[in-house]
């Protein structure tokens, strides 16, 4: 028999929402001894994780959306910006395929820029 393909829909039932928990902004990659000390800085908080997708760099910030209903459901759907309409599975966070790297702490960030200078 041939297996029914999972809609958005399908796939995103039952998930906590934990793109709605999170808050992607780019940035510019650090170069700079100073940008890297920044940046640094920003990660030391654990609400802030650096992540890199398809070679651009964003901090992530978690929190939670104030639209977001106590059952995990946007309250916001109809409006909903842009960025949440063009955010789905698989390519999200539920599924891991939102980036390709993930950096949470100054010491992760120096070991990332080592191995790649190598
Ligand atoms: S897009 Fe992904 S993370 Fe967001 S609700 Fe759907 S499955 Fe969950
Ligand atoms: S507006 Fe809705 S879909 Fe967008 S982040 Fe908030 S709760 Fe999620």
């Amino acid at each position: 028999m041939k297996k029914k393909k999972k809609t958005t829909v399908d796939m995103c039932s039952d998930c906590p929402a934990i793109c709605c928990h999170d808050l992607a902004l780019m940035i510019t990659k650090p170069k700079s001894k100073e940008e890297i000390s920044e940046l640094k800085w920003e990660i030391m908080y654990d609400t802030v994780n650096v992540c890199i997708r398809n070679h651009k760099w964003y901090t992530l910030i978690k929190g939670r959306c104030i639209y977001l209903d106590k059952n995990n459901l946007c309250s916001n759907y109809n409006n909903r910006p842009g960025r949440c309409r063009r955010h789905n599975p698989p390519d999200c966070e539920r599924y891991g395929g939102w980036y390709d790297v993930m950096i949470s702490s100054p010491e992760e960030l120096d070991d990332y820029l080592k191995n790649r200078k190598k």
